[in-house]
């Protein structure tokens, strides 16, 4: 696991308004940060350049006290979960999960991915799906597929870009308890974009408001939501 220090970083798109405007964060090792704010106000573009996806403009950000600016994404080793959760739908649950083992070839035997596949899928109890393919899931099924996914990469940390939206308000109940206990389970460090304030309260550790690609508050859930 990872911590994830984020100093006065910028972006720029353009000669336009900075998308990320000078931004610093310490966000400590298997803490759980929620990104929220209005559309466009920067969240996925934060994001973005956390993973290495979007360039910095100025600023710097650190992995682990590392300064990783210019390194590529898979050096990073961070996990991304998109809300579009692209899992392939010629493979079985397992070989989705197993999906990034094997493109790392050679680095894993047989017996590993085998280890690495279930142990996830008992995490996330998909243990009885793991030989079924994605158009037989549920939508929370496959969402826990793409977590697998990033768990069994063994990344320093995950990356959550509104991964629960497109699902319904039961499916969203049911995720959002699974992502906290993995959360207990595993001290992942993440940072998590929503817009949704029950996601905001049960799952982070503190809450980072953004507005128009600035900071403008980081606080507690409690602090931030209870407060007069
Ligand atoms: P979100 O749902 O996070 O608000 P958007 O719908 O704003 O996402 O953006 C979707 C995609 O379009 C992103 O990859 C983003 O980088 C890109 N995008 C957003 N705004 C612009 C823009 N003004 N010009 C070019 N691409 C953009
Ligand atoms: P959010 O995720 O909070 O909705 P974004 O990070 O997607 O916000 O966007 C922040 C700002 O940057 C917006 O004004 C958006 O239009 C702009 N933007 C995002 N991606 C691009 C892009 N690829 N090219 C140009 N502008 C972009």
């Amino acid at each position: 696991m990872a911590s994830i220090t984020l100093k006065n970083l910028v972006k720029k798109y353009g000669d336009g308004f900075p998308a990320v405007n000078d931004i610093s964060i310490d966000i400590e090792d298997g803490e759980f940060i929620i990104l929220v704010g209005p559309s466009g106000c920067g969240k996925s573009t934060l994001l973005r350049m956390i993973v290495g996806l979007e360039d910095i403009t100025s600023g710097d950000l650190y992995i682990n006290d590392e300064r990783v600016n210019s390194k590529a994404p898979r050096e990073r080793n961070l996990a991304m979960v998109f809300q579009n959760y692209a899992l392939y739908p010629h493979l079985t649950v397992f070989e989705n999960i197993a999906f990034p083992l094997r493109l790392a070839k050679g680095r894993h035997s047989e017996e590993e991915v085998q280890r690495l596949v279930n142990g996830a899928a008992a995490t996330l109890e998909l243990t009885d799906h793991l030989q079924r393919k994605p158009a037989n899931l549920s939508g929370g099924q496959r969402q826990r597929v793409a977590m697998g996914r990033a768990i069994v990469r063994q990344a320093d940390a995950f990356l959550f870009d509104e991964p629960l939206s497109n699902l319904d308000a039961k499916l969203r109940g049911q995720m959002r308890s699974e992502i906290s206990q993995m959360q207990r389970r595993l001290g992942t460090t993440s940072v998590y974009v929503t817009h949704d304030q029950t996601e905001a309260m049960t799952l982070g550790d503190r809450v980072a408001v953004l507005k128009k690609g600035e900071l403008q508050q980081i606080a507690s859930p409690r602090e931030l939501y209870e407060q007069p």
